[in-house]
């Protein structure tokens, strides 16, 4: 088999990048092993302002320009809905925090999302007593349905291998890589987490954090926006609700915990009075940076390899933007933005 592309690993960042490589016609054959679930599981929302201090997200709103219409042609592609705007509402804990509020509101930035006003409305079964600050245009990608759907367009098209990617099989030279029957011209990382275990990589600091979720039944609960308080509140339809996340920088597994559980429903409880049922829960690892950037582009020694990877808490809004950033530099030889260089590292 010969192909213009080999890539590793299917979230968000081998989805992007394989749409990317559809686009310019190139040829590839994807790796995915399961080993990882960080874009599965994800809450999937998209929103440019930080909830805790309501400051704006890291090249948000450019990202976002990229990403709606990107998912927009994936629904036209499969026919099916991903893109599910949702408001969200952040509970206020004090004054201090109100008039911090309307101070962001100003930012010219902000200003198309952040609404300057307190909304002091009662919705039954939510303590909220110095009322919500109300975020518009935001919203959640269905991502797991979505990599299911892509994933099996790839099977029949035959060009997804359910295994993993042996490192030591890889056979590099100035023109071509090969691994097993397959040559390539490059060869694509997008490994997430996944990433510590590839030998070309895996020096490159990454400070992964584990999240938790749960999904619970709440039948009395009437509300068709994402809540923000210690924890978020995201209506999923039919009663049922994503709550989310923890962050835990010690645990390494992928499995779901008891403490993570336990912490999630302490949340939880402590401004939702409405009884519920727990339905599931999940967890996965951020593959966050060190300095909070995604790292892109080319091994310092052999120039046919090439990382995407740390998406970190966002990956929703940033991976189609990092994506086509990567294609450019790979095929077009544009620089890129040192923010995001993986040169930044060596
Ligand atoms: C609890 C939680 C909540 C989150 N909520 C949000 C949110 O609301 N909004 C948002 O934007 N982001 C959110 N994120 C972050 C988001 O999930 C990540 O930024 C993004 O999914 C990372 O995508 P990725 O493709 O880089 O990594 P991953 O999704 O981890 O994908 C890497 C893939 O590579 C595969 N792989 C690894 N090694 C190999 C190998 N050797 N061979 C074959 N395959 C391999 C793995 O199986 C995996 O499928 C959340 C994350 C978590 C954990």
């Amino acid at each position: 088999m010969q192909v213009d592309y080999i890539i590793v690993g299917l979230g968000l960042a081998g989805l992007a990048f394989t749409k990317e490589l559809d686009k310019n016609n190139q040829s590839y054959v994807v790796f995915e092993d399961n080993s990882q679930n960080s874009s599965i599981v994800a809450g999937g929302m998209y929103n440019p302002v930080i909830l805790k201090r309501f400051t704006p997200v890291w090249n948000a709103v450019g990202q976002l320009k990229i990403a709606l219409p990107f998912y927009k042609e994936l629904e036209i592609q499969f026919n099916k809905k991903y893109d599910y705007p949702v408001d969200i509402y952040r509970i206020f804990k004090s004054v201090e925090e109100q008039n911090n509020w309307f101070f962001a509101c100003d930012k010219p930035s902000l200003s198309n999302y952040m609404i300057p006003k307190i909304v002091k409305e009662n919705f039954y079964g939510i303590k909220a007593d110095y009322g919500y600050g109300k975020l518009i245009n935001t919203g959640r990608i269905d991502t797991k349905r979505l990599l299911n759907d892509y994933r099996n367009l790839l099977i029949e098209k035959g060009i997804f291998k359910n295994e993993s990617f042996k490192y030591s099989e890889l056979s590099i030279s100035e023109e071509k890589i090969r691994y097993k029957n397959i040559k390539a011209s490059k060869i694509v990382f997008c490994e997430g987490f996944g990433m510590k275990q590839n030998p070309f990589f895996n020096e490159l600091p990454m400070q992964e954090a584990k999240g938790e979720l749960i999904t619970i039944y709440a039948p009395d609960l009437n509300i068709d926006f994402l809540i923000k308080a210690p924890v978020f509140v995201l209506p999923l339809g039919n009663n049922h609700y994503r709550v989310g996340a923890t962050f835990n920088w010690r645990d390494k597994s992928k499995l779901p915990t008891e403490d993570g559980k336990k912490e999630l429903v302490e949340k939880l409880e402590s401004f939702i009075t409405v009884p519920y049922e727990i339905v599931e829960h999940s967890a996965g690892i951020r593959p966050t940076i060190k300095d909070r950037r995604p790292i892109v582009g080319k091994h310092f020694q052999y120039k046919n390899l090439a990382i995407l990877n740390g998406l970190g808490t966002r990956g929703v809004m940033i991976a189609p933007t990092v994506a086509k950033e990567l294609y450019n530099h790979l095929e077009k030889g544009s620089e890129l933005d040192k923010e995001i260089s993986v040169t930044r590292f060596y």
